[in-house]
């Protein structure tokens, strides 16, 4: 069944319900307190936007070299990259101020580099021993 109800933001939407008759209403009131499909995008982005900015702040990562599309793209690789070093941190319980501080640690000299296209190129690789290598090279 298709229907067109009102989001909790305001915004009006077609939503489709299946299953059985009887409950239909009531998927209906709970589909009408949610936030629409392009609101809860927006809300994801601006998460992912902020936790990006903190990643940042939290590793003292220096700006990118590159075009601004690439320094976009590899601000995004890095966050993610940030993100799993931070996990890795933790688990050897390393204080992140001391961690981002060491010059004769591969990883943290990894996460400092500037050339966008290396971030690019570097995205695929899943272990960080190896993934550090690589933007060292
Ligand atoms: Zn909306």
């Amino acid at each position: 069944m298709k229907r067109e109800i009102r989001r909790a933001c305001g915004h009006r939407e077609v939503v489709t319900i299946y299953g059985p008759y009887k409950g239909r209403e009531d998927a209906l009131r709970r589909e009408e307190e949610k936030v629409c499909t392009e609101c809860f995008a927006r809300a994801k982005a601006e998460d992912a936007a902020r936790e990006l900015v903190e990643l940042e702040a939290l590793f003292n990562l220096p700006s990118l070299e590159g075009s601004d599309k690439q320094i976009e793209w590899a601000r995004r690789v890095r966050a993610t990259r940030a993100k799993q070093a931070l996990s890795f941190i933790k688990s050897r319980g390393v204080a992140v101020s001391v961690f981002v501080a060491r010059d004769d640690v591969p990883l943290a000299r990894a996460l400092r580099v500037q050339s966008a296209k290396r971030w690019i190129e570097s995205r695929e690789i899943p272990d960080l021993v190896d993934w550090a290598a690589f933007m060292l090279s």
